[in-house]
């Protein structure tokens, strides 16, 4: 402590501060403590120092500690509901290069972005052969909305089908269902890779039902349509979901060529070009 300084006073982040100002300011650090708010209680001394430094106002200086809070708090939800997500990648749909995609119709992207359909719950379903972009697109949707603030979580077809016959299994499937319930937007990618079995079917056909109108789907698979009736145990059962799923549903089919082989095709290109100059 300052050997200089008057009796009762102690030292602020300005040198030493009177008796009673001490107080204060220990109050404040009690009130933030007492509050949970430890990032504006860290930044208290420089707000404070900046507050004097540039004579900011009463309003400006409270405004500016909240706001040091309000800043790490959206930071740490955005972190908790990209981790409680599970997206499989950290595409953004920035990342998506459209003239290399002309199957995919940029301005229906650009409008899903405004991530309308999810006030509607309204479904998305991306159909087209392997290697076009569909999960892309997906984990860049996703990735939007968790951005917005909503809650996202993303699975496989096949991934949901498992847990949910596990979850049946164990006596745990009204909390599944629940769980599949609770996310504004659900990504179910890979849908009819592998023909479903009963329970994979019924599985499937509780999570779309009880998000029916709630909240919003999005679908991947490389199955036209046309062909899902064959890929569900139960037609009656593939016709009940596709009429949920279409019911608000928008369908973007991509024909285009596949990025994978674009790649794979360039990479061969190059080594030919290596071996035959
Ligand atoms: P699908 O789900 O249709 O099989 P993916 O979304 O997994 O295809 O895409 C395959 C790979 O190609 C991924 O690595 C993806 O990032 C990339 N890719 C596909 N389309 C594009 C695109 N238009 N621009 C950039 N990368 C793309
Ligand atoms: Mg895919």
């Amino acid at each position: 402590m300052n050997a200089s300084m008057p009796s009762g006073a102690t030292a602020g982040p300005d040198g030493p501060r009177p008796a009673g100002e001490a107080a204060l300011y220990q109050r404040l650090r009690e009130h933030l403590a007492y509050l949970r708010l430890p990032d504006a209680a860290a930044a208290l001394p420089t707000v404070l120092h900046d507050a004097r430094s540039q004579q900011l106002s009463a309003l400006a200086t409270v405004e500016r500690l909240l706001a040091v809070e309000v800043d790490a708090t959206e930071a740490r939800r955005l972190a908790s509901r990209t981790h409680f997500a599970c997206l499989p990648a950290g595409y953004t749909l920035a990342d998506f290069d459209y003239t290399a995609q002309p199957g995919v119709d940029e301005a229906l992207i650009r409008d899903l972005a405004s991530l309308r359909f999810l006030d509607e719950a309204a479904n998305i379903l991306f159909i087209g052969p392997p290697g076009v972009g569909k999960t892309m697109l997906a984990i860049g949707l996703a990735r939007a909305a968790i951005e917005a603030g909503h809650r996202v979580y993303f699975t496989t077809a096949e991934d949901l089908a498992a847990r949910c016959t596990k979850a049946a299994r164990e006596g745990r499937w009204s909390h599944m269902l629940r769980f599949y319930a609770g996310p504004r937007l659900l990504v179910i990618d890979e849908f009819g890779y592998r023909r479903l079995d009963a329970d994979a079917n019924a599985a499937l056909f509780q999570v779309i039902s009880q998000r029916y109108l709630k909240g919003s789907v999005i679908i991947t698979s490389h199955a036209g349509i046309a062909t899902w009736a064959d890929r569900f145990a139960d037609p009656m059962m593939a016709a009940a979901v596709l009429d949920r799923l279409l019911h608000r549903g928008i369908v973007a089919a991509i024909e285009g060529p596949s990025y994978r082989m674009r790649a794979h095709q360039a990479r061969a290109e190059q080594l030919r070009r290596a071996v035959r100059p």
